[in-house]
């Protein structure tokens, strides 16, 4: 059986790698002319990282991964301490290392590409439309190239053109805030693998540190869609110059062309998924707001389960229904409970902001880092390797 990704990110990737796991042929096709991620950095939970082992890449995202060993969360700013907790005993709970780690996207999406033959990767190659045709699913891209296979994977970010060429155009929803990204050197005030989580009046913050003596910083604060200022450095900057070190010392030495700015969208749960032989994957079928850092967690998530799928069913059709159907409640709880609690953390007035920080203090101290775990408690399961068991293979 022959299968074909539209889209070389975490998703497509991932989902590369579990279809040659299981024995299926495979293509990958990405409208960038390279290898490209945004160049900032990636928090990836256990759960991710256990659906990275399930795909046999884990050792090797573990080598440009910084763990936390760390986390600090504050209220105020960053200038209120709310509670700081080493990673060693979260890491006793989940019975997995690292509990939580950072990376550069570069990095991830570099060595899962290393994985797989080049031949396989088309780079230039942009999705425009998609038809069903019984057993068949056929391509036609932007540059005139036409492809058909037993399988589609739509593997092409939130604003998915197979979602649409499938489902029909609809917009993701705007989360009401925006968020500036940077990578920079790590300050001596920042330990290695030290995570501090901030929060303000209708803004947070994130101070995470990389491998190689790097750290990487997001800002987020309540604005109107598609604002955009001609120096996106110094405008976050101005926003944050009052928050507490290092923050603004961290915006100063990022390279200005270097700070990514991304309005926060999601979608609103919703199904179907599938279409005949055609499916959905990551942010292309359940985009989450990046509260949970797991959006690229449920994308490798996503590759584990459609492998299994696929591997234990002899109706490609019935198993991306199966996919489809373990996939839709996980991914839903992640995106409906990370859009509340980010709406939570941007609130702004004052008596808001002072109840917020109040009830979690307390909660922090009655319920600790369990809410921290949630999700990342989230065991995928392994995913059978050796030869095709589908009879159509
Ligand atoms: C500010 C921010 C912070 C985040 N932080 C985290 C975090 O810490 N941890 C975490 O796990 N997640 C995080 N996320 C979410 C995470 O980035 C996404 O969930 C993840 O990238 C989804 O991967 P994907 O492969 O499904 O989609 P994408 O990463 O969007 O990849 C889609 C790929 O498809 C390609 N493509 C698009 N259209 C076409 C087409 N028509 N034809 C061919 N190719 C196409 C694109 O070029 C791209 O390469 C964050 C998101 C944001 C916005």
């Amino acid at each position: 059986m022959r299968a074909i990704v539209v889209g070389a990110g975490i998703g497509g990737l991932c989902c590369a790698l579990g279809l040659r796991r299981i024995g299926l042929e495979v293509i990958v096709y990405e409208r960038a002319p390279e290898l490209r991620e945004v160049g900032t950095g990636i928090m990836l939970w256990a759960n991710g990282m256990r659906a990275l082992d399930a795909l046999g890449v884990g050792d090797a995202i573990r080598n440009v991964t910084l763990p936390a060993v760390q986390v600090t969360l504050a209220a105020r700013n960053g200038y209120r301490e709310q509670m700081t907790a080493a990673t060693d005993s979260l890491e006793k709970q989940l019975s997995y290392t690292p509990v939580v780690g950072f990376l550069h996207r570069a990095e991830l999406v570099g060595t899962l590409a290393a994985h797989l033959p080049s031949a396989i990767l088309r780079f230039g190659y942009e999705c425009e439309t998609v038809q069903l045709r019984g057993p068949r699913v056929a391509i036609c891209f932007t540059n005139g190239h036409t492809d058909e296979a037993d399988l589609l994977i739509g593997a092409d970010g939130i604003r998915s053109a197979v979602r649409a060429a499938l489902f029909g155009p609809s917009e993701p929803r705007y989360a009401g805030y925006t968020c500036w990204r940077g990578v920079c050197p790590r300050p001596a005030s920042v330990g290695p693998g030290e995570l501090h989580l901030w929060t303000g009046w209708g803004a947070q913050v994130g101070i995470n540190p990389l491998t190689e003596d790097r750290v990487y910083w997001f800002a987020t604060k309540n604005a109107p869609a598609g604002g955009r200022f001609a120096d996106e450095r110094a405008a976050v900057l101005d926003l944050f110059r009052d928050w507490a070190s290092p923050l603004p010392e961290l915006i100063v030495s990022t390279p200005a062309n270097q700070v990514i700015r991304s309005d926060i969208v999601d979608r609103l749960p919703s199904r179907p998924w599938v279409k005949g032989r055609a499916v959905l994957v990551g942010d292309a079928a359940h985009p989450t707001t990046p509260n949970f850092g797991q959006g690229g967690g449920m994308a490798i998530e996503d590759a584990v389960v459609l492998a299994r799928c696929l591997s234990t069913s002899d109706d490609p059709e019935s198993a991306l229904i199966a996919f489809e159907a373990e996939r839709y409640p996980r991914t839903t709880a992640v995106t409906n409970e990370a859009w509340r609690f980010g709406q939570m953390l941007q609130w702004q007035g004052g008596l808001s902001v002072w109840f917020r920080d109040l009830l979690s203090g307390v909660l922090l101290r009655i319920n600790g880092t369990n809410n921290l775990l949630k999700h990342a408690r989230y065991n995928v399961g392994p995913l059978p390797t050796g030869l095709p068991t589908n009879s159509e293979r």
